[in-house]
Formats: C-alpha cells, sequence, structure tokens
C-alpha cells in the first residue's frame, strides 16, 4: 500500500492538472503518506476534502455539491496511475443517506481479482455546471464603483451611472473615430505609407477598444451570459462571465463564474468561446484539454451535453 501510494504522489506531482478531482487525489495521498504506520483505513468526509484542498470562497459552500462526483474522481485516479505491473490504487466509496450519514471516501489497494474490482464506467457525455456564490468573484478596482458586491440593479442610481456612461462613451469614441478619419482625409498631397500606417493604427485601436469594453455590456442584453471582459475582474481572478438576470421585477448584471468538473479528465471546465471550431458562441472547455474536452452550455438548467471530436474507443484492459 505505502508503495502504492508513494508512486501515486509521484505521478501526480510530476503530472500537476487543474482541478479539483486532482486536488483531493493529492490531499488524501499526502494524508495516507503522513500516517505510514496506521493500520487503519484512512476515511475522507466531503466536508474534510473541502477543508483540504477548498479555496477560501469555496469554504463555505455545501461540501455535498463541492466534491465531485465519484465516477469523476475515479477515472481521476485511473488516468494518474499508469499502466504497469505494481500494485495499483482504487478510491473506496460508500454513499451517504437522511439521518446525519455522510459520504465517506478512501484509498484502498485494487484487488489483483478482475472480478472485485470496481467496474469501469464510461466517461458521462453530460457536465453539470456550478454557478459561483454571490460576491465569490473579486472586482477590478474601477469595477468596484458599480458592481456593488459582484452585482448591479440595472436600473438603480449606479446602474443608470454606469450604463448611461457607457452608452455616451461609446458615443464618444465613435465621434473620435469619425473626426480622426475626417482629419487624415483632408490632408494634402498623395497617399502616403504613414498616412496609411496612421489609418490603420487608428482604426485597430478602435476595434480593439470597442471590443474589450463595449461589446460585452450590449452583448449581455441578448445573450445573457458573455465572458467578462479583462478589465472588469481582479487581476488574481482567472475566467469569469457577466449575467443578466431577471429579479423581482429588476434586471441585475452580475459578476459570476460558471464551472464544472470534467467528466473525461477530472480537470476543470471553464466557459470560453466556441469559435473557431464551434458556432456556438459560449462552449464549455476543459482547462486542460481545450479542443478535445468540449461541452455544451445551458444556463438555465446548468447542464451541457459532450460537443467535442469522436472519442477514441477505451482499450478493455
Ligand atoms: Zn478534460
Amino acid at each position: 500500500m505505502f508503495e502504492a501510494l508513494q508512486r501515486l504522489k509521484h505521478q501526480l506531482t510530476e503530472n500537476p492538472s487543474r482541478g479539483r478531482a486532482y486536488e483531493i487525489l493529492l490531499f488524501m495521498t499526502n494524508s495516507c503518506l503522513d500516517r505510514p504506520d496506521s493500520q487503519e483505513k484512512l476515511t475522507f468526509e466531503a466536508r474534510n476534502l473541502l477543508a483540504g484542498c477548498g479555496n477560501a470562497t469555496e469554504k463555505d459552500s455545501d461540501p455535498k455539491d463541492w466534491v465531485p462526483k465519484i465516477a469523476i474522481l475515479r477515472r481521476t485516479l485511473k488516468l494518474a496511475q499508469p499502466e504497469s505491473d505494481g500494485p495499483r490504487l482504487q478510491l473506496g466509496y460508500t454513499p451517504g443517506g437522511g439521518r446525519g450519514v455522510v459520504s465517506l471516501y478512501w484509498l484502498e489497494l485494487e484487488p489483483q481479482n478482475d472480478g472485485e474490482k470496481t467496474p469501469e464506467i464510461a466517461p458521462s457525455s453530460t457536465v453539470a455546471y456550478r454557478r459561483s456564490a454571490k460576491g465569490a468573484i473579486k472586482t477590478s478596482l474601477a469595477a468596484r464603483l458599480f458592481l456593488k458586491g459582484g452585482e448591479m440593479r440595472n436600473l438603480s442610481f449606479r446602474g443608470l451611472s454606469f450604463l448611461s456612461s457607457l452608452l455616451l462613451g461609446s458615443a464618444f469614441w465613435i465621434l473620435l473615430l469619425a473626426i480622426m478619419l475626417f482629419a487624415l482625409s483632408q490632408r494634402d498631397g498623395p497617399l502616403t505609407m504613414g498616412g496609411l500606417i496612421t489609418l490603420g493604427l487608428t482604426l485597430a485601436g478602435f476595434v480593439f477598444i470597442w471590443r474589450e469594453i463595449y461589446t460585452p455590456w450590449f452583448r449581455v442584453v441578448d445573450d445573457c451570459v458573455v465572458k467578462a471582459p479583462d478589465w472588469v475582474s481582479a487581476f488574481s481572478e482567472t475566467s469569469c462571465e457577466l449575467e443578466m438576470f431577471r429579479h423581482d421585477n429588476y434586471r441585475w448584471t452580475r459578476l459570476v463564474r460558471f464551472s464544472a468538473d470534467c467528466p473525461v479528465c477530472g480537470s476543470t471546465i471553464e466557459l470560453q468561446p466556441g469559435k473557431p471550431d464551434h458556432q456556438l458562441p459560449l462552449v464549455g472547455r476543459c482547462v486542460e484539454s481545450p479542443h478535445a474536452h468540449v461541452y455544451s452550455f445551458d444556463r438555465m438548467t446548468l447542464r451541457g451535453a459532450y460537443i467535442g471530436p469522436p472519442m477514441p474507443e477505451e482499450r478493455d484492459q
């Protein structure tokens, strides 16, 4: 057992991957290795795993929902252990029930006998997304002025000031472009290379600022969820989205993150633009294999179906 644990730890640290399933396996392995003399089976409850691996904003979530599905954990463990003759580990699990009976997880040696092994299950073709809790995503200093606690009511004073400054800003930006183009067209003499470069740079700068600052706020009205521009979230945040929703007859805009555990490899799935390989504006892409493990995204059911390239047949072992 000790040898198998050490080999698993070596594999996990040599091939680091991003995702909850990976963090949990590493945590369980390290905890077991810290007690080499113990003969007792070391079991973990979901809340132990959350306390050991969750980040500060996740600590308040429900441990049951935070821990990935057992099929995903088992798959991650299988992928982490190369085919070899040495002893392999498997993940033991007893599901919880009502009346305070909690789910238990533990690492154990895989039986040599094929009949006793945990049956292999093909990865699920659907994925379940999570929406981050209110205020869990840190906003940048500039965005904090209007997205208080990560959200704003569109028709509040704060929301209206922001939306009107956005409209004024975009009108000003178009006017500025028109003035610059007009000024360029009024220059005397033949068209020079310098003039062309100035024109090209002006247009490129205009399009860049327009896409980065203005487009997401116009698109979120129709699309409900769009990728948040980089300047809205704090530097430490990775990928996050802007979501517009209706609550108590008011429209709200908030900064959220939709994520999921990849059923194929156990890494994290984030929403990313569907282009160039998909028609959908937003798809769920696995951070470790963004063009192979791809899922659709449904904001209302928080579910998605596999839309990536055909998967290779799983080899029988
Ligand atoms: Zn994946």
